[in-house]
């Protein structure tokens, strides 16, 4: 195997399952240290078990994005322990309620967008003084929902995060090109994960529902989503050196399903 990011170091919110554990887990065997910040401990623990037994380094540290000194507490962690951070994969996520607007809580609203947004931020704001060393990369989950306005109805807080964090990726890149950090937003389609099972949709927003082109959870490409794997080659490419070149930009992984609306 070819270690290309051996010596590099890498902080993966929502390392703990999905696009988080797989992307975590390929970084490890390309040679990164990782330390994992998600809030739930079992399956972030895990994560850190399963690198350790692959022969590799990790850190497991229980955070919630959302919250600054839980952030600042887990980053510290890891650039005090190794001295330094090169990869930020701000990743951590929810699908929160989705339903109609006049429906949505305020409450509803500002959770969605202070962990997928506010949580970015965050997450970016306090590696910035480790990257700042020696340069990295930063990648950001947005979705196909942040750009797209997609079947998926009830999900105004959602799609709006996910716009969000396009914004900010890119409003990064050109804040950090001259510290020699790159900055990417990834645009994943239906990805088989664990985030579907902790969504909150309302009755009314299934009824509601847009027809779409093809079946829901389907792509172009093939039928059913993608995997969290097909996900984590993505992510290592943009954190490694063979993507030098490449910041600011919105990269889809959607088997063509956004092409479609
Ligand atoms: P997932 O539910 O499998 O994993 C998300 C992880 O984030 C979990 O481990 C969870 O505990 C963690 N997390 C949630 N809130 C947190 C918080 N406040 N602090 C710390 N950790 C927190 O879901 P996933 O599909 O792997 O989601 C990862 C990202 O991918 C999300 O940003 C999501 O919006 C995005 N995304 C997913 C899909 C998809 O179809 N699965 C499509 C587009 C975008």
């Amino acid at each position: 195997m070819n270690k290309t990011l051996e010596g590099q170091v890498a902080v993966v919110t929502g390392g703990g399952s999905g696009i988080g554990r797989a992307a975590a887990l390929r970084l490890a065997e390309l040679g990164a240290k990782i330390c994992l910040l998600d809030r739930v401990e079992e399956t972030n623990d895990k994560v850190q078990d399963r690198i350790q037994e692959n022969g590799g380094e990790a850190i497991a540290v229980e955070a919630d994005v959302s919250d600054p000194a839980s952030v600042e507490n887990g980053i510290r962690q890891a650039g005090e322990r190794w001295g330094r951070i090169d990869i930020v994969f701000a990743n951590a996520g929810i699908n929160g309620t989705w339903t109609p607007i006049e429906d949505l809580s305020p409450e509803d609203w500002d959770q969605t967008l202070s962990i997928n947004l506010r949580g970015t931020f965050l997450t970016v704001k306090y590696a910035i003084p480790y990257l700042k060393r020696q340069g990295g990369s930063i990648i950001v989950t947005s979705s196909v929902n942040g750009t797209r306005i997609f079947s998926n109805t009830g999900a105004s807080a959602y799609s709006s995060s996910k716009a969000g964090q396009v914004a900010f990726a890119k409003m990064a890149a050109l804040e950090l090109a001259p510290h020699r950090i790159r900055v990417n937003a990834i645009c994943p389609g239906a990805i088989r994960t664990n985030i579907g099972k902790n969504t909150n949709r309302t009755p009314e927003a299934e009824e509601a529902k847009i027809p779409v082109l093809f079946p829901e959870g389907s792509m172009p490409l093939q039928d059913g989503p993608g995997s969290p794997e097909q996900v984590a080659e993505l992510v290592s490419f943009l954190a490694s050196p063979q993507s030098s070149l490449i910041t600011g930009s919105v990269i889809y992984i959607d088997g063509a399903e956004s092409l479609l609306i």
